[in-house]
């Protein structure tokens, strides 16, 4: 597949040069008659990795712990400081460890419509019993780039198109070992986030207004190569993958298929929200283990995704909005 991309993105890509009429000709005296560009801030993987040092300094993070609500004030402290509105969406659920405290966290980018496009990641750890288990790359790596997205993003003087959400899910990961092995249909014991955030959309009448839903889950390890996940909504799929190659990165965005089983954006598909899982989870060979260390992600990995999917965002919100006359699509049928 890569090499056939490969001399595509001669023909199509728009990233590329632009021509060199303007600085060939323009004289140093004189001034280009149109304003300068208000300075945007660029995605910065050490930064993003910054943010995946702190994570692990906290320790292991499963719900209604210690570390979690330290590392819930760490990202909400970050997306203050960069001047976005940020609100936490707190709640209790049954788990099989009891009652547990949870909260979702919220920073909205206003756009000039209520048309909500949301970039989301869990910030939770696995639970272990005997195990230490800090996941860098599940979730720290999605978590640093969601903040670094969130930065560049607050940093655009215009209002985007669409509003854009960041949520940062709580509970996220199964208590029990397996993520099927307790709770039921009705019940899951994963995804307690994000369910809980499809039903507050939900009372608050929103659910219709939320044409997509990004999730970034394990996307920052050094070896990264990223499979459709065949779940996921295809058209927002295709934009992604689409950018990500153009941006000369067909080696990671590929196409074979990755089987994921279950993750956040479930919730959002079966509530008629189209939604895409960018995840490495079978060729990540770390996965839920003691050495899901520093290691083995990289602030480059994170920059390929960022810059993917800040580039991405504006064809989507295009396209939510060409597509705006059309009711919701069915809920999504989960493939077996
Ligand atoms: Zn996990």
């Amino acid at each position: 597949m890569t090499v056939l991309v490969a001399p595509l993105l001669f023909i199509g890509c728009p990233k590329e040069d632009p021509p060199a009429r303007p600085r060939a000709t323009v004289s140093s005296t004189a001034r280009p008659k149109t304003p300068a560009p208000a300075v945007v801030a660029e995605f910065n993987g050490e930064r993003a990795m910054d943010h995946v040092k702190k994570q692990i300094e906290f320790g292991p993070r499963p719900p209604d712990t210690e570390a979690l609500a330290k590392t819930r004030a760490y990202i909400v402290n970050e997306l203050k400081s960069y001047g976005l509105t940020v609100s936490l969406d707190e709640f209790t659920d049954g788990t099989p460890q009891g009652e547990k405290k949870m909260a979702n966290i919220v920073a909205e980018i206003p756009g000039e419509t209520k048309t909500l496009v949301l970039i989301t990641s869990h910030y939770d750890t696995k639970f272990y019993q005997n195990m230490t288990f800090v996941g860098a790359n599940d979730p720290a790596t999605s978590v640093g780039t969601l903040i670094e997205i969130g930065r560049v993003l607050a940093s655009r003087k215009e209002k985007p198109k669409v509003t854009y959400r960041l949520v940062f899910f709580d509970g996220e990961e199964s208590f029990c070992e397996g993520w099927s092995q307790c709770g039921d249909a009705e019940s899951p014991d994963n995804t307690y986030g994000s369910r809980h955030y499809v039903s507050q959309l939900r009372t608050r009448n929103e659910i219709e207004n939320t044409r997509a839903m990004i999730l970034l889950d394990m996307m920052g390890y050094k070896s990264l190569e990223l499979g459709r996940d065949p779940t996921s909504t295809k058209w927002l799929q295709n934009i992604i993958w689409q950018t990500g190659r153009e941006l000369g990165y067909g080696k990671v965005f590929v196409d074979r298929e990755e089987g994921v089983g279950g993750d956040d954006h479930e919730p959002f598909l079966g509530a008629g929200v189209e939604a895409v899982d960018i995840i490495q989870l079978t060729s990540y060979p770390h996965w839920h283990r003691a050495d899901d260390t520093i290691d083995k992600v990289s602030a480059q990995s994170m920059k390929i995704v960022g810059d993917t999917v800040l580039a991405s965002l504006p064809k989507v919100a295009e396209y939510v909005i060409k597509n705006k006359a059309q009711p919701p699509s069915k809920p999504s049928k989960i493939q077996e």
